[in-house]
């Protein structure tokens, strides 16, 4: 899923951590749990709009990724003494989009860039997804898909208001 989703989970998680848990289980569990979240979360995005390659020239596609990324920009900056549940719930994306990616590029002679290769975390995901999710339908290309991931993101926004009044 998108920027936004993976950092409000990371948020949420580091809040439950915190109160259920004393040091330094607190900071394990939020890093472990924040982690692996990425994966169950990853797993569902087949029912959102998530097209694997970029379309510059589709203007909803692109509005859609700048409202995920800038909301998700901004999560960040609210929420940043969550860093660290943050980051850890966004590292395979870090891992695998940001690093691997950028080295995948540089090496790319043929201007080709191949957006399924070398994801290391996220053949992870997509074994978990094929083992357990399949029944789910596929709607990455759907533009209504765009729903499921809002109703999400709203629901994991009340619950992170909920914790902290
Ligand atoms: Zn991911």
């Amino acid at each position: 899923m998108n920027l936004i989703t993976h950092v409000l989970i990371g948020v949420y998680i580091q809040i439950l951590c915190f109160i259920f848990f004393a040091f330094p289980f607190n900071f394990l569990l939020t890093l472990l749990i924040a982690f692996l979240s990425h994966f169950i979360v990853d797993a569902f995005s087949k029912i959102t709009y998530h097209t694997p390659e970029p379309h510059w020239d589709d203007k909803f596609w692109l509005s859609w990724n700048i409202i995920v990324r800038v909301s998700g920009y901004i999560a960040i900056i609210l929420f940043f003494p969550y860093y660290l549940g943050m980051l850890f719930a966004n590292l395979p994306d870090i891992w695998d989009w940001v690093i691997v990616r950028r080295i995948q590029k540089r090496r790319n002679i043929n201007g080709e860039i191949d957006y399924h290769h070398n994801n290391f975390f996220h053949r992870i995901v997509d074994k978990i997804r094929e083992k357990t999710l399949f029944w789910l339908p596929n709607w990455i290309y759907e533009k209504k898909a765009v729903i499921p991931e809002i109703l999400i993101d709203i629901a994991l926004i009340i619950g992170i208001i909920f914790l902290m009044i």
